[in-house]
C-alpha cells in the first residue's frame, strides 16, 4: 500500500479541521455522499448538498443543523439533464453565496445494467456516461475558477475496483469509472505545478449501500461496511493535510 494510502485511511483530524471550507458533494442524498456530507459538517464545513432528491438532501440538510453544524446549501440537480449552463448557473450562485468553494468531491453515480456487452441496452449506456463522466467533466469545468481561488482547492473522484480492471458484464458503469481515473489523472497533470488544487480519487471498496444491493442482489447487507466507516479518506484527500498528494487514486478499504 502506498504511504498516501495509509495515511488517508488512519487519519484523524479535529473536530474544526474543516472549518470555514465550503465543499459541495454530488449525490449527496443517499449512501456514501450522505455520509461523507455529515462527516464534513461535523468537522467544520459548509456542504454543499447536491442530488436529484429534494427530500433526501432536505434530510441530510436537518441532521446536518440538529448536530449545530454550518448551515449547508441545497443544489437540486439532475446530473443526467442538466445543461452546461445549469453548471455555470451553480457556479455563479456558489461565489454569490459563499464567495469561495474549497473541495469538490464527485460522488454521485449510475449502476446501470449488469449485462455482457453484446446486450447491453443503448439508452441506459448513454445515461450511465452523461452521469458518471460527462456530468463530473462539466461541473469540474465550471467549478475550477473557484477551486484554483482557494488557497488549497481539492478534487476528488470516486472510482471502483471494475474502473481499473475490466470485469465481464459490468459495463458502462465500469468504462465510466476508467474513464474517471482517467479524468482524475489528466486534471491532476494539469494543476500539479501552476495551482495547489490537488486533485484524487477513492475506491470505497464493498459498502452498504442501494447501489451495492442492487448489484450484489444475494448479498447479506450486514457483512458488508457501513458508509460511515469509510470517511477517513474523505476527510484526508477533501482537507488541508493532502497538500502532497496529487494524482493517486486510493483504496478507502484496501485488501
Ligand atoms: P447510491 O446509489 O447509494 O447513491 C448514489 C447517489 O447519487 C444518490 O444520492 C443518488 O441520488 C445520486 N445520483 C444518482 N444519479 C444522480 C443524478 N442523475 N443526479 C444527481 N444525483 C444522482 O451509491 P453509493 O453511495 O453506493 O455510491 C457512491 C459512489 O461510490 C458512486 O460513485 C459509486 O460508483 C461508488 N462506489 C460504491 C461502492 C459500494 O460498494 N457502494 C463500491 C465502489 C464504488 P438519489 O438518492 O436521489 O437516487
Amino acid at each position: 500500500m502506498s504511504d498516501a494510502n495509509q495515511r488517508a485511511i488512519t487519519y484523524s483530524c479535529a473536530a474544526d479541521a474543516l472549518s470555514g471550507r465550503v465543499i459541495l458533494v454530488t449525490g449527496a442524498g443517499d449512501g456514501i455522499g450522505r455520509a461523507v456530507s455529515l462527516a464534513l459538517a461535523r468537522h467544520g464545513a459548509t456542504v454543499v448538498l447536491l442530488g436529484r432528491t429534494q427530500e433526501k438532501l432536505e434530510a441530510v440538510y436537518d441532521q446536518i443543523k440538529s448536530e449545530g453544524g454550518a448551515e449547508p446549501a441545497l443544489a437540486p440537480l439532475n446530473l443526467q439533464v442538466a445543461r452546461p449552463q445549469d453548471y455555470q448557473e451553480l457556479a455563479s450562485l456558489l461565489d454569490n453565496e459563499f464567495g469561495r468553494l474549497d473541495g469538490l468531491l464527485h460522488n454521485a453515480s449510475l449502476l446501470g445494467e449488469i449485462t455482457p456487452l453484446e446486450s447491453y441496452p443503448d439508452g441506459s449506456w448513454e445515461s450511465v456516461m452523461q452521469v458518471n463522466v460527462n456530468a463530473q467533466f462539466l461541473l469540474t469545468q465550471a467549478l475550477l475558477p473557484l477551486l484554483q481561488a482557494a488557497d488549497d482547492g481539492r478534487v476528488v473522484f470516486t472510482t471502483s475496483s471494475v474502473g481499473r480492471k475490466g470485469r465481464a458484464f459490468w459495463g458502462a458503469y465500469a468504462v465510466s469509472k476508467f474513464a474517471t481515473e482517467g479524468m482524475m489523472q489528466v486534471l491532476a497533470d494539469e494543476l500539479e505545478n501552476i495551482s495547489p488544487v490537488r486533485v484524487n480519487a477513492i475506491n470505497p471498496g464493498a459498502t452498504r449501500t442501494a447501489m451495492r444491493a442492487n448489484a450484489y442482489p444475494g448479498e447479506d447487507p450486514q457483512t458488508v461496511t457501513l458508509p460511515e466507516d469509510i470517511v477517513a479518506p474523505y476527510l484526508f484527500l477533501l482537507g488541508p493535510d493532502s497538500a502532497d498528494v496529487n494524482g493517486a487514486s486510493i483504496d478507502a478499504q484496501p485488501k
